[in-house]
């Protein structure tokens, strides 16, 4: 839908050394009024005429801030810009009333910043604000003089002369739309971009002038930012696009009318203002009801501002004027046109477009997760373990799901299996991120186990978890024979075999195994095995794990149960530059444990390395950032005296009338300013490259951070793992022997204590 909207005329008066009484502003109504005095002398427009008096959307008098002009001129421009309409601002009026620097000001000074660097931090601020808003932005800079376009965003700023600049035409389409061939269109990523693509027009704006050739008071500069909006969920997006314009100097029209224009064109005098001037007239007689042709085509600067004036815009006009008695005339000319402009009436509609591309990827993204869906379906997934390259397959996803910008990005994946695996990355992640290190021993939960993503270690941690079974069970067969001895020494007795009845009817597969040792003989372990199986197994823990550490348990007859674990344990002290001596309540520690682990680590060293160097580099990028910052000063004020030795000199008549033909001294000023502008470029390039190695560096270190928690878990999941079963089994086998030793002794309790035991092993085995 679109909306009628009239064309919002503002003022602004700037300051000056000696204003006129004849001059007054009524800042709460609006208006700006000129008190003439009779005087056909002083040749004043119409010497009948004594008030003046003008109306505007707003008044600013000399004290208005440009922070004031932004928020009150162009913001709800840029905000509807974001929204999806199109928007101009432009400045208009005599050379020298602030025109430049209403539009530009001095971008490096964020407090004397004019409306375009304004625009560029509002956007930014907006975009980093609303994280829901895909933002992107494009930006081209065109500069018009003598009704030909030139591109301000060339890369190669040598350019000594207006011409040297690209040149760019406007091509019309089939369609009616108006293409500027030779424009650059360059993407914006960061603020940082957008102001160094303004500070490159700037420049070369600077750079083309002459003498003869005052390209600030003979050129409008046009900024052009397109906006493509779009919600992450959303199939369209919006695209406008926002005008900055700085007219030419307005005095030319008034001062020799547009005969004189016509007449002076081939000496270069500005046509494209004249070609304004007509297009609005006419624009103001179809407001009046007058069937009448727009004449857009006769000029490059109507052309491109065909949409700002009665199109599909926006549009905003600062008249900027100066109130000095001398400039007065002129003012009111300035005035005159404003209220010429504030006539027109555009029709504003929100540029909203599908984007084929976002649908073709939400497609896309449908599709893999519909085939996702159909395989879980189809129970594609018979697999009750995921292999190690899947497992690494799923950490890739998590990675990728958690590190897209896209907010609309979803985690794909096609079986039960690596759904789980993929959870537990997360689930792991988020531990590793709130650091809850839990002081108490962890030991892992069965998921856990079967979805560590290391599969090798997991089938050995099964099967030592199957041995150890085993061991259990041939261990009972061996106490139901030994209790059988025992009994036939001690004739029949009930009391026993009713504390017998319990444990066994608890433990099927201990039934089982019950069962098969009276068909199968089983050899009873002899005195003198089980003495030395309690004596390796009641050893001082601390002397143990100083063994388990040095693999020093393959030769010992414990190994049988324990021997892929202490291959685990090797591969884990291959980590470790010495082994840790480390003692039962540091290893309950867990943040001991970690202090200890690190200690010996043997990446820890290039760890510490990677942080020092990458803190050196976040340093220089600092110290380089404050060097370009300085940088861009010392070019500013090359830039000013520059202009100021033009001046100067075209004051003084020393230059000939050769626009190309420049003076020693100002030959000397724009080296030197060349030779800045490549140290600039260079530090910038040399910064952008800083911060790229700082990011890699990062990332590098976040890396090595979290496989370095990855292998202390792992560790400490084995070592804990380690102790446990170490105490468990002493328990059983001292049991065993007490009651081979103590024979007809309180066989009872013995055996009760035996099968608690057992029990508490069990327990441990099935974890
Ligand atoms: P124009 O672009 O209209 O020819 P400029 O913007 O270059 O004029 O202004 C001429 C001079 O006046 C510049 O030095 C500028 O800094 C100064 N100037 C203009 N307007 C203001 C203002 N509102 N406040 C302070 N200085 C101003
Ligand atoms: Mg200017």
């Amino acid at each position: 839908m679109s909306k009628s909207s009239v064309i919002d005329v503002f003022l602004r008066v700037r300051p000056t050394k000696n204003p006129s009484n004849l001059f007054k502003l009524n800042k709460d109504e609006g208006t700006a009024e000129f008190t003439i005095p009779k005087n056909p002398d002083q040749g004043y427009i119409n010497n009948q005429i004594e008030k003046h008096t003008f109306n505007f959307a707003g008044v600013f008098p000399t004290d208005t801030t440009q922070e004031e002009i932004f928020d009150k001129i162009a913001k709800d421009v840029v905000d509807s810009a974001i929204e999806g309409y199109n928007g101009t601002i432009f400045a208009y009026g005599q050379t020298g009333s602030g025109k430049t620097y209403s539009m530009t000001g001095n971008p490096e000074a964020r407090s004397s910043a004019g409306i375009i660097p304004r625009t560029l931090y509002h956007i930014y601020d907006y975009a980093r604000r609303e994280q829901e808003l895909i933002i992107d932005v494009t930006i081209s800079y065109l500069e018009i003089y003598g009704g030909s376009g030139y591109d301000l965003l060339v890369a190669d700023n040598r350019s000594r002369n207006l011409h040297d600049l690209p040149k760019v035409q406007a091509m019309a389409t089939a369609n009616g739309q108006t293409i500027l061939q030779g424009l650059s269109l360059k993407k914006a990523q960061t603020e940082e971009d957008a102001l160094n693509l303004l500070f490159i027009g700037e420049q070369n704006r600077v750079i083309a002038e002459t003498p003869k050739n005052d390209a600030s008071t003979r050129s409008h500069c046009i900024f052009i930012v397109i906006l493509e909006c779009r919600k992450p969920t959303s199939d369209v997006k919006t695209v406008s696009k926002l005008c900055l314009v700085d007219l030419s100097g307005s005095e030319r029209i008034g001062k020799t009318g547009v005969e004189g224009i016509l007449q002076r064109e081939a000496t270069g005098i500005n046509l494209s203002l004249h070609f304004l001037e007509l297009v609005i007239d006419c624009l103001n007689r179809q407001a009046n009801g007058e069937n009448i042709h727009i004449p857009y085509r006769d000029s490059l600067m109507t052309l491109v501002l065909k949409d700002s004036l009665g199109g599909n815009c926006k549009t905003r006009m600062i008249a900027t004027m100066s109130s000095e008695p001398d400039d007065l005339p002129e003012s009111i000319c300035t005035c005159r046109f404003a209220g010429r402009v504030a006539n027109i009436k555009n029709k504003v509609t929100r540029n909203e477009a599908v984007d084929p591309f976002i649908i073709i990827e939400k497609l896309k993204r449908e599709n893999q997760q519909l085939k996702a869906e159909l395989a879980m379906i189809k129970g594609q997934s018979i697999k009750d373990h995921l292999e190690s390259y899947e497992i690494d397959e799923c950490k890739k996803k998590v990675d990728e799901f958690l590190n897209s910008d896209d907010p609309a990005a979803i985690l794909v994946v096609n079986d039960h299996l690596k759904m789980n695996e993929c959870f537990f990355q997360l689930k792991h992640m988020l531990k590793n991120l709130n650091k809850k290190v839990s002081s108490s021993p962890v030991v892992p939960q069965p998921q856990a186990i079967t979805n560590n993503n290391n599969t090798v270690e997991v089938q050995q941690l099964n099967d030592e978890v199957l041995r150890l079974k085993q061991l259990i069970i041939q261990r009972d067969n061996e106490i139901m024979i030994l209790l059988n001895l025992i009994q036939k020494g001690k004739g029949s007795n009930t009391n026993q075999s009713l504390v017998l009845q319990g444990p066994i009817s608890e433990q099927p597969e201990i039934q089982q195994a019950n069962t098969s040792s009276i068909l199968q003989p089983i050899e009873f372990p002899k005195q003198a095995e089980i003495d030395r199986q309690s004596q390796i197994l009641t050893e001082k823990p601390a002397v143990k794990k100083q063994n388990f550490m040095q693999g020093s348990l393959d030769s010992e007859p414990m190994s049988q149960t324990t021997k892929t674990t202490t291959a685990q344990l090797k591969e884990l002290n291959g980590m470790l530059s010495e082994p840790i001596n480390i003692s039962n309540d540091q290893l309950l520690d867990r943040n001991s444990a970690l202090e200890m682990f690190r200690k010996s680590y043997r990446k820890a060293q290039a760890q510490e390395d990677l942080k020092q160097e990458l803190q050196e580099k976040m340093m220089t990028s600092k110290e380089l950032g404050l060097f370009i910052n300085n940088q861009r000063n010392v070019i500013s004020q090359l830039k000013d005296k520059i202009e100021q030795t033009r001046k100067e000199q075209v004051l003084l008549g020393l230059v000939s009338s050769d626009p190309n033909q420049v003076s020693t001294e100002e030959e000397k000023l724009i080296a030197e300013y060349n030779k800045q502008k490549d140290i600039y470029k260079q530090s910038f390039d040399k910064l952008k490259q800083l911060k790229a190695e700082v990011e890699r560096m990062s990332t590098q270190l976040k890396h090595s951070r979290e496989k370095m928690q990855q292998d202390f878990e792992k560790w400490i999941d084995m070592m804990l793992k380690q102790r446990n079963l170490s105490m468990a089994a002493t328990s059983v086998l001292s049991d065993f022997k007490n009651l081979s030793q103590k024979g007809g002794e309180d066989v009872n309790s013995m055996v009760q204590q035996f099968y608690k035991n057992k029990e508490i092993c069990n327990q441990l085995l099935q974890k």
